[in-house]
């Protein structure tokens, strides 16, 4: 049976703030709302360059991460803080790794909603890297998206508009984060361990898409080695 259901007058799905050094964003929460409390300056970064402002004010933390838009830019910085979602239907809870809702084997059943996003604490303020790159216009689906999390000694990244569904991938990074080779190479020994097909659109060629990535992974990589930071 179909159904249509509104979520944003569950309280659970409403709630944004601090508890017990968590963050915990509800899925009825907006983009704009996200952006102004700016408990995670990653996300509030990354949720400011989805649409326009006017848009952000709709548009939810669970419809960005679901929706049918493939691009899901909000899930980056939530992948690479390795944030979990609570995910609920009739028969209960769960609470799961972000990258299990793109998984077909342990993603979402169609009967289950996402009701909160949980952040720790510790990621939200780390060094970080938020980089969109679109066809044209500054406001526009992306070509690429990248969001980079230091934690430690280790860089953390998140890709849209690579593949179908946005991705962290382990193998990628510990390459990408093996400083006794240098970066040019490393990058171009991850970009084969992209994990499916790499997207062939309007926005670009499967060519122009690996040649943008290694580009935009070199300068995270550069910016990153020499100071930590980068504005996207
Ligand atoms: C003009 C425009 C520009 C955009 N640009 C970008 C962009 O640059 N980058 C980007 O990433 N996205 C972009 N988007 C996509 C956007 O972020 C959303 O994916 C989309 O608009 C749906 O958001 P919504 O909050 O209205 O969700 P809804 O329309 O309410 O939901 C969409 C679907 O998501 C599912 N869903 C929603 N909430 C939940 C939940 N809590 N649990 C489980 N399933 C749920 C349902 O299946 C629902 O049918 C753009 C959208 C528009 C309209």
């Amino acid at each position: 049976m179909d159904a249509v259901i509104d979520i944003k007058g569950i309280p659970e799905c409403n709630v944004c703030e601090i508890r017990d050094g968590k963050l915990v964003i509800g899925s009825g929460v907006t983009l704009n709302k996200v952006a102004e409390l700016n408990y995670f300056p990653l996300l509030s970064r990354a949720v400011k360059r989805i649409a326009d402002h006017t848009i952000q004010e709709k548009i939810t933390m669970g419809g960005n991460l679901t929706g049918t838009i493939i691009y899901r830019e909000s899930a980056l910085p939530l992948m690479v803080s390795n944030s979990k979602v609570i995910a609920v239907d009739r028969n209960g809870e769960r609470k799961i790794p972000i990258e299990y809702i793109y998984d077909r084997e342990k993603g979402l059943n169609p009967c289950e909603i996402i009701v909160q996003i949980v952040v720790e604490e510790r990621f939200l303020n780390l060094p970080h890297v938020h980089v969109k790159r679109t066809k044209n216009e500054k406001i526009d689906y992306p070509l690429i998206t990248i969001s980079g999390l230091k934690d430690g000694e280790r860089i953390n990244f998140g890709f849209s508009g690579v593949c179908e569904y946005p991705f962290r991938s382990y193998k990628m990074e510990d390459i990408l984060n093996d400083r006794s080779i240098p970066i040019d190479r490393r990058i171009s020994k991850a970009i084969p361990n992209i994990p499916g097909r790499i997207l062939e659109d309007l926005n670009g060629s499967v060519e122009y898409r690996i040649f943008m990535l290694h580009t935009m992974l070199k300068e995270i990589l550069d910016k990153f080695e020499e100071e930590g930071e980068l504005d996207g």
